[in-house]
């Protein structure tokens, strides 16, 4: 293993209640500087993934490490190197924000009160410290969760879906947050989402999960820098186009998507070449184009693939890059 420890490691963890699998086999590391984020849809296995993490919820196979050490030789002092938002009780609504904050920072026995008016600050609520909770949007209360989980300063920072009913404004403001929290402050940020848009933009990693299980892991970069390309070819007869482009270009990779719509995965630097392919035995190109996989499509498909009873149209998948 290279570089410093990692924050948190799951080792094969599980969950089942009764006879369903929540989480299955679940392996994953988060580091420090890193934002990791678990995607998927409602009942995919997030928020049971970070209680078990946090020790609120018990795994039923695996092993789960935090900074190294495993979470049954913790003790209390391990919550002070974790922050969380996940199932934390809400706020006195008629106590300002200042007033709530203290009332943590005593249970947290954290000798700082300086440190009320700095993760205030860090979330850009200083301007309401005085005012009560109760006048908060729900913008301003999911802010001043952040706030409360980072009082103690924690190495690891847990989210559950931290935008969650946040209007555009504020999605950015929370999304800000956590990547300078990660960038300049080196904590190690893992939260949950089912907005693909959101965590393509906050993310250096994605997981995603579906029914229980990690169908994929991705590093943004590589989706940003590289991606995927392919080319998006529309004729009227999609299934003629693949059988000439697999006889005269030797392609094997491409989709038939159920409108009749090809994509090619290869010749990307060359469509002219699909193209002249194409015409010159008679088949009329409607459309053609070099489009990037976004983190939509990655999802798709891998849930895709993952899930046997769903038909995508996929004719031969097209295989890693
Ligand atoms: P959501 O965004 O809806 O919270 P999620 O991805 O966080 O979705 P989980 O809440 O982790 O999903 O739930 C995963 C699965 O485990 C679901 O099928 C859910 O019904 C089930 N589950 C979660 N908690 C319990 C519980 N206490 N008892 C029984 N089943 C549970």
């Amino acid at each position: 293993m290279d570089g410093p420890t990692p924050a948190a490691e799951l080792r094969g963890v599980g969950k089942r209640y009764g006879r369903r699998w929540a989480v299955r086999d679940l392996t994953m590391t988060v580091h420090p500087g890193e934002v990791y984020a678990l995607l998927g849809r409602n009942g995919a296995g997030k928020t049971t993934t970070l209680r078990m993490i946090l020790g609120l919820a018990r795994r039923t196979t695996g092993e789960i490490v935090l900074f190294g050490r495993r979470l049954e030789q913790w003790g209390a002092e391990v919550y002070r190197r974790v922050g969380a938002t996940v199932e934390t009780p809400g706020f006195y609504g008629n106590l300002t924000a200042r007033e709530n904050l203290l009332h943590n920072l005593l249970i947290l026995g954290v000798p700082e009160p300086q440190r009320i008016d700095q993760v205030l600050e860090l979330v850009g609520l200083r301007h309401a410290a005085d005012r009560r909770v109760r006048e908060f949007s729900l913008g301003m209360r999911q802010r001043l969760g952040i706030a409360r989980a980072l009082l103690h300063e924690p190495r690891l920072l847990i989210l559950d879906e931290p935008t969650n009913g946040l209007d555009p404004a504020g999605i950015r403001e929370v999304r800000e947050l956590i990547r300078e929290l990660a960038a300049e402050r080196k904590m190690a940020v893992l939260l949950s989402s089912h907005i693909l848009a959101e965590v393509e933009q906050v993310a250096d990693r994605v997981g995603i999960l579906h029914e229980g299980r990690l169908v994929e892991e991705v590093r943004m970069g590589e989706l940003r820098d590289r991606g995927r390309t392919y080319l998006v070819i529309e004729t009227r007869e999609p299934e003629a186009a693949v059988r000439l482009l697999e006889e005269r270009l030797g392609v094997r990779r491409y989709t038939v998507l159920p409108g009749g719509t090809l994509r090619v995965y290869e010749h990307v630097d060359r469509p002219d070449q699909v193209v002249r392919v194409l015409v010159e035995h008679g088949l009329p190109v409607l459309h053609a184009s070099v489009q990037r996989e976004s983190l939509e499509d990655h999802f798709l498909r891998a849930t895709a693939a993952a899930d046997p009873a769903s038909d995508t149209g996929t004719n031969r998948p097209p295989g890693a890059a």
